[in-house]
Formats: C-alpha cells, structure tokens, sequence
C-alpha cells in the first residue's frame, strides 16, 4: 500500500491514530470497488491482451492527503471510536443509499444541495449523448447526517448488518450519542462518511430485496473536490464516469461474476474515465474548454491510487490523467462536426490504445 505508507511516514509521531485512519481510508478504498451485479448478460465481447500492472512512480494524490488532514483534526479518540468495525460510521451513509435510496425523486448531491441542478442536468445529457434509454438508473446522494434519524441507523444494523434487535438498538442509540457528544463529526456531516462514489447494477441482497441499478454519489467526495479548486468540474466528472461504468454494464464489458484483478479493474476504470472525457469535451456533450477538460484530467488524478497489489487498483493518478486526456483529444479531434461515437466503439478503441495509456 505504497500511497497510504508515504503519508504515514510523513506524519509518524501520530503513528497509533495513522493505523486506525488506514483501517477507515481502507474501508472508504475498497468500499469503490464495483459490486459484481446479478444481470446477466448475453453480450461477451473479448478481453483484450492487458499488460500487468507494474509498480512503478507513484505519489499519493492531494484528495486522498487532504482526507487524511480531515481525519488528523478528529485526535486519536474519535478516530478510535469511529475505526469500531461494528459501528460501521464509515460504512452507514454509503450503505444506506445502496440498499435504501432506490429513486431518484426528492435526491439532492452535496451537503447544502449546492451540486443537485447541475448533477440532474449533467444526467440528463450524459442519458442523451449515449442514447442510453434506461430509464431505472437512478443518480442518489449519499450522506453522512442520515445517521441522525435513528430509525434509518436501526434498520441499517438490523438488515444490512444483520444484527438482533437488542443490539441494533444499543449501537443506534450509541451513534445518536456520539453525533450529540463529538462536533468534530458535523452531526454526521464530516467528508469521512460519505467519501464514495459508485455504480451499481440492479441486484438482489438477502434481507432487503430487490435494488435498481443506481449511482451513489456521496457528500465527502463532492466536498474534498470542493476544498481542491474543482467544484465546477468534478460532479460533471464524477457523475460521466458512473455512467461510464453502466455502459459497460449494458456492453457485457463489466458482467456478472466477474472476477477483477489489478489489471482488469484498471482497464475498466481508466475505460469510465475516457467515456466520461469523450463526453465532457465532446461539442455534443458538455462541450468543456480545454482549460476546463484539463481540470478534469487533475480531477480522474485525484482518484487514481498506488495499490498495485490490490484487485480493485483504479490506475495510478498519472494513468487516470492519460486515459482522460486520451477521451478528450478524441472527441475534438475535428472540431464541430466529429460524430458520437457509439459506446462500443469507444470501447475498441480504447483498449486498442491501453497499452501506451498506461505506460
Ligand atoms: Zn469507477
């Protein structure tokens, strides 16, 4: 785990509460990871050849640096409490919009809704630009102040977390405490709670049913990018690469079952990041200024990692620039009049490019 060992060696005299932030930052890591959905698919297009994921340079991006300054703030104690594998405060905000957010009506991005019209009008013509006419997709916000409302907390521990009754109520009770005791959580509003963003194909969990296919975007993430300079782009981005991915659910290209490792996980994600620059710079999509696509390119930097080893490696922060600036050069490649480019073709010429993308 090359990028979270630089930040620990950078603040080492915090070396107990620094291991507890790695146990949080890895639930928020491997908590990206694309769920495996239940939809079958008939479309099996080829895997291409991909080269192995190499260590090679890599340096831990400014987002996931200044999320570590946020936990920094919260001193050993809260970041014990909240490191408690089986109070999940990491995990509840997210969960809940897996399981439980399952419309779009009455959604809002952002803590102060700040993101909502332009995440609902980016859907819209992100939905138009692909022709993508699944209508039970639904963008939904994830946020940490769900665990003020106790009801949401105890259904949470009693059917997500599969805990009995008595104990649901005690760790409910023990989350309304500490919300009311540490300032330090913003009532639930700190970044650490809702640092996520997903995409996830409908499905079938034991206890709650059946879920739509849907996109998490989460208040922490939003924020963060917010705090770095990028809050004119990075729900733009965000959001494009999501559908990115349910794009490859409808093309087979992520399907069932599937089995991710290093390199495959990389391919799928830097492949969003280039559906999602396609779009953003296309004259019949976003139509973003290079200035603007450039931002963009730091954004898909930010959410690269060094986890080399890890399955659900994303690309490191270089890769995930180069696959951005790829999708945009590609789109403006003749001004004006450059077609739309179907998905699947996208996707070919991709990967017929991967190998120099990630070099
Ligand atoms: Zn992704």
């Amino acid at each position: 785990m090359t990028g979270y060992f630089c930040v620990m060696k950078i603040i080492k005299k915090k070396n107990y509460a620094m291991k507890l932030i790695h146990i949080i930052t890895l639930t928020i890591a491997s908590s990206l990871i694309l769920l495996a959905g239940c939809r079958k698919s008939d479309n099996n297009p080829a895997i291409p050849d991909l080269a192995d994921v190499v260590p090679g340079n890599c340096t831990t991006p400014p987002l996931r640096l200044w999320l570590f300054s946020q936990f920094v703030t919260w001193g050993q104690e809260l970041t014990l409490i909240s490191a408690s594998p089986e109070l999940h405060m990491p995990d509840m905000a997210n969960f809940y919009a897996l399981h439980y957010e399952n419309s779009g009506e009455n959604q809002y991005f952002g803590t102060n809704a700040e993101h909502t019209d332009k995440i609902n009008s980016v859907y819209k013509d992100l939905k138009r630009f692909w022709k993508y006419n699944n209508k039970n997709v639904f963008v939904v916000g994830s946020h940490g102040s769900m665990m003020q409302d106790r009801e949401k907390v105890f259904k949470m521990y009693k059917t997500v977390f599969n805990y009995p009754d008595d104990k649901a109520n005690r760790y409910a009770d023990s989350i309304g405490t500490l919300l009311k005791t540490y300032p330090q959580f913003l009532k639930g509003d700190h970044p650490a709670f809702s640092f996520n963003q997903l995409a996830i194909p409908d499905t079938t969990i034991a206890n709650v049913g059946r879920i739509p296919a849907k996109i998490i975007i989460g208040d922490g993430l939003l924020k963060g990018f917010d705090e770095l300079g990028f809050k004119d782009v990075a729900p733009q981005a965000i959001l494009a690469h999501e559908l990115g991915h349910h794009l490859q659910y409808e093309l087979g290209i992520l399907k069932t079952g599937m089995k991710l490792v290093p390199k495959t996980s990389r391919r799928i994600e830097l492949m969003a990041d280039a559906y999602a620059a396609y779009f953003l710079a296309h004259p019949q999509g976003a139509g973003m200024s290079l200035t603007n696509l450039q931002q963009v390119a730091e954004v898909f930097f930010n959410t690269g990692d060094c986890d080399f080893a890890v399955d659900s490696h994303h690309g490191t922060p270089a890769q995930r620039k180069a696959a951005t600036e790829w999708g945009y050069k590609l789109a403006t490649v003749t001004g004006k009049q450059t077609p739309i480019l179907p998905a699947e073709d996208l996707a070919k010429l991709f990967d017929a490019e991967l190998n120099n993308i990630v070099k």
